[in-house]
Order: C-alpha cells, then sequence, then structure tokens
C-alpha cells in the first residue's frame, strides 16, 4: 500500500505552534489570476461566473455544462466544451482554469504500481509544494491512494510523513485533482461505471485527512457524485490516525469506509508510536469506532497495523487485539502492514513467521488479517520509504519536531 508517502518537498518551514485544526481554505488563484474551477461545486462554479460578470440565468446554465465538462468528461480546456457557444471560450480562458495538479515526475514500477510527484501551484511566496499519489493496480481492482495535506501536524515515530511539518492543507481542488490526474493517465474519461481501472480511493496518503476536514468533504463530494467522477461511497476509504471528535462527523458527512491506524493495543506502545493517542486514547477512538455511522458486518473497519519488531508484534498482542475488537462488538477487518524503513527510522520490520503468527491468531479469533503486500518498492512508492536524501534529517533534528508537534496537541 502507497501510505504516508515520501516525498522531498519544498518543505517552507512554518514558524512556532502548529495548530493541528482543520482550516478551510480558499482555492488559491493562479499566478497570472486566473482562478481554477477544479475543485469547485456547482453552486460555487455559477457564483464564480456571476462575480465574473456573467448574467445570473446564464450561468446557472453554464455552471452545470462547465460541472459536466469538468469532472463527468475530463475537459482540460474550455475549447473542447462544445455546448458551450465559441464565442464565450476566450472570455472563460482568460478568467479560470481548469488545470488539475503540476506532474514533476511520474514512474512506473516493475509490478505495474504507479507514482507521481505533483506540485501545487504557487503560493504567495512564489513556492509550489510537492506531494504524492500512488496507484495500485490488482487482477480486480485498481486503487488510488491519495494524500490529503502537504506534511502532518501529527507524529506517528514509523512514518515519513510524520517527521515533515505540516506545510498546508490541500484545496479540495487539489484533492479531486489527484483522481482527475490519474484518469487523464489512464485515459478513463468520460466516467462510467464500467471497465475502468480505477475503482477504488484510499485517503492514505500524506496528511491526516480528518484534519483537512472540509476539503476532504467536498472534494469527495466531486468524487461520488453521479454526474461527477461516479465512484460509489463504497470504494473511497478514509484512514485516520484517530481524530476522535471528528469521526461521528466524517461518517455523517462524508460517509465512506473507515480505516484506522490502530498499530498498538496497550497506552504505552500507541503513545509512542501514536502520539495522538495522549489525546484520543484507544477506549475512546474503539468507542468511536463501535458508534461509526454506517460501519456493520457488510461495510467494517479496517484497523491497520504496522508490524514492527519486538514493539508490537507479540502474540499477546494480537489476543489484546482480539479482545478489543470482541469488547466495543465492531464489525472489524485488520490489515497487518510490513513496516518500511527509511534513513533514520527507529524501528525494524518484524519478522515473516512473527507476522504470519500474529495473523493466524486474529483469523482463528473469526477476523479477517490479511497481510499486506508491498507494492512499488523499486520506485518507492510503499508505505513510509524515503524518496530522496534531501529529506535527511538529523535524530536531534527529529526528536525536537516531535516534540514541538506533541506541544501543538496539548
Ligand atoms: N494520516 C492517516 C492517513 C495516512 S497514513 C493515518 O495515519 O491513518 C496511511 C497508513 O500508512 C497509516 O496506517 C500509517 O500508519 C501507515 N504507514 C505510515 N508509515 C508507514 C511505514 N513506514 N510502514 C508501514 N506503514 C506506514
Ligand atoms: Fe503519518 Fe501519522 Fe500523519 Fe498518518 S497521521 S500521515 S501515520 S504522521
Amino acid at each position: 500500500m502507497c501510505a504516508a508517502m515520501q516525498t522531498a518537498p519544498n518543505l517552507m518551514p512554518i514558524p512556532g505552534h502548529v495548530d493541528p485544526v482543520p482550516v478551510p481554505r480558499e482555492a488559491p488563484m493562479q499566478t497570472d489570476g486566473r482562478k481554477s474551477l477544479v475543485g469547485l461545486t456547482r453552486e460555487q462554479i455559477r457564483a464564480e461566473l456571476e462575480a465574473a460578470g456573467m448574467e445570473s440565468k446564464q450561468a446557472k446554465l453554464r455552471a452545470k455544462q462547465l460541472w459536466h465538462w469538468i469532472y463527468n468528461r475530463g475537459a482540460t480546456a474550455f475549447e473542447t466544451m462544445t455546448d458551450i457557444a465559441k464565442a464565450q471560450h476566450p472570455w472563460l480562458a482568460e478568467r479560470f482554469t481548469v488545470e488539475r495538479p503540476q506532474v514533476v515526475e511520474a514512474q512506473v514500477s516493475t509490478d505495474g504500481t504507479r507514482k507521481w510527484l505533483l506540485r501545487t501551484a504557487p503560493d504567495s511566496s512564489g513556492a509550489g509544494h510537492d506531494f504524492e499519489m500512488v496507484f495500485i493496480p490488482d487482477a480486480d481492482r485498481g486503487t488510488l491512494c491519495v494524500s490529503s495535506q502537504v506534511g502532518c501536524t501529527l507524529n506517528c515515530r514509523f512514518c515519513h510523513t510524520g517527521t515533515m511539518r505540516l506545510v498546508r492543507n490541500l484545496t479540495p481542488g487539489e484533492i479531486v485533482g489527484q483522481v482527475m490526474l490519474a484518469r487523464d493517465s489512464l485515459g478513463e474519461w468520460p466516467s462510467q461505471p464500467e471497465g475502468r481501472m480505477l475503482t477504488n480511493i484510499v485517503m492514505m496518503g500524506m496528511g491526516e485527512p480528518l484534519y483537512n476536514f472540509d476539503a476532504v468533504r467536498d472534494a469527495l463530494a466531486i468524487v461520488m457524485d453521479g454526474d461527477g467522477l461516479a465512484l460509489s461511497k463504497r470504494r473511497i476509504t478514509l484512514s485516520t490516525s484517530g481524530v476522535v471528535p471528528m469521526m461521528e462527523r466524517a461518517g455523517k458527512e462524508i460517509g465512506v469506509n473507515l480505516a484506522v491506524s490502530l498499530h498498538a493495543v496497550t497506552k504505552e506502545v500507541r503513545d509512542e508510536i501514536v502520539p495522538i493517542n495522549r489525546k484520543y486514547g484507544i477506549d475512546e477512538l474503539l468507542q468511536a469506532c463501535a458508534d461509526y455511522p454506517g460501519a456493520n458486518n457488510a461495510r467494517r473497519i479496517t484497523f491497520e497495523y504496522v508490524m514492527l519488531r519486538d514493539k508490537n508484534d507479540s502474540d499477546e498482542d494480537a489476543r489484546e487485539l482480539v479482545r478489543l475488537i470482541r469488547k466495543y462488538k465492531l464489525p472489524a477487518k485488520v490489515n497487518l502492514i510490513p513496516f518500511n524503513p527509511w534513513p533514520g527510522a527507529v524501528y525494524e520490520c518484524s519478522t515473516p513467521e512473527r507476522i504470519r503468527s500474529f495473523s493466524s491468531i486474529v483469523f482463528e479469533a473469526g477476523i479477517s488479517a490479511p497481510i499486506r503486500t508491498p507494492r512499488g518498492r523499486d520506485i518507492d512508492a510503499a508505505c513510509g520509504q524515503l524518496k530522496t536524501s534531501a529529506e535527511k534529517r538529523s535524530r536531534a533534528e527529529l526528536d525536537r519536531l516531535a516534540e514541538e508537534k506533541q506541544a501543538a496537541l496539548g
């Protein structure tokens, strides 16, 4: 799986305290003053057209047409929009764009996994910010791993993204733009349910999606819209490290499948490896899972569990995991992720025998616990892999950053 993918972004250090709360953001202007329509709702497109001087009734009709061209047909230029009067194309093109994030680099693995290094439009400092997405083809499905932030405010000890500061939240346009780029590259326009390669989306790239709630919700609404990208909510999974106060809203307002990065079953170990646990503990988290709207036996909650040697991988841990899942009567499946090491990481991956033993204990209790096969290793597309040495930091620097992030969590 692609999660927590590594990039070498043009990291702009944010001075001082970074408060990990969701911050709604305006879609940034292009440097040339044009505004991107990608990521806007029908209503927002209409409002933009009106604000640019289009008469109200016409704006309503054009918004509907533009929506269809952008999200259903994948148009990348206004001149291809045949039912919009030709004379109006330059008017639109002078004011708006339908651009996706810029592709800095695209790579294909020997196992078919594809990875893109993407860049946001430049911000006021003139710099764009790099982030990644990964596409993992399988026999019966194709999964796109999408990023929600550049960097992360959290600091899970085994995750390379956790060693980065939060540069900024991605906008709805940058989130939905990832899916559109993947469709461009797979040649899968117009949106149609049959025979497509891109069948599933996981919000498991860089960042914590529930700390960028509004943008993720708005982007996924476009992805799920039948006249938009038309992907069913059953085929979308949002992964959280455990932002308990946002979980109910996620179920109600987004309604996709939930994955929870559990990774440990005792307070001591989870406090260490997933520090948000010091704020929202295991019991609170599992209660929020039990209350998650829409979870049932047909739509199980996935518990992600990264296998760290001698840290969280004993038979006793496996039995405790089963006990907890039963205690909260959770419709659950467990994904065992072999740890992907990166230079500077303080952990090692568990041995294959240990992972198998852990998996069979959970399986024997009647809970599915497959071991994930790392994909795209030759292009560093798997979890937690360091892309370049540019991001190397000393242990002292990493510790300092960890302390800062912990302080921000309160
Ligand atoms: N912030 C969200 C989603 C992105 S991380 C979250 O934490 O759930 C997606 C998954 O990749 C998480 O389960 C994360 O714990 C896992 N992951 C991160 N680094 C990893 C590594 N080095 N090896 C294996 N899994 C890793
Ligand atoms: Fe990595 Fe933790 Fe942030 Fe997820 S929440 S991206 S695992 S640091």
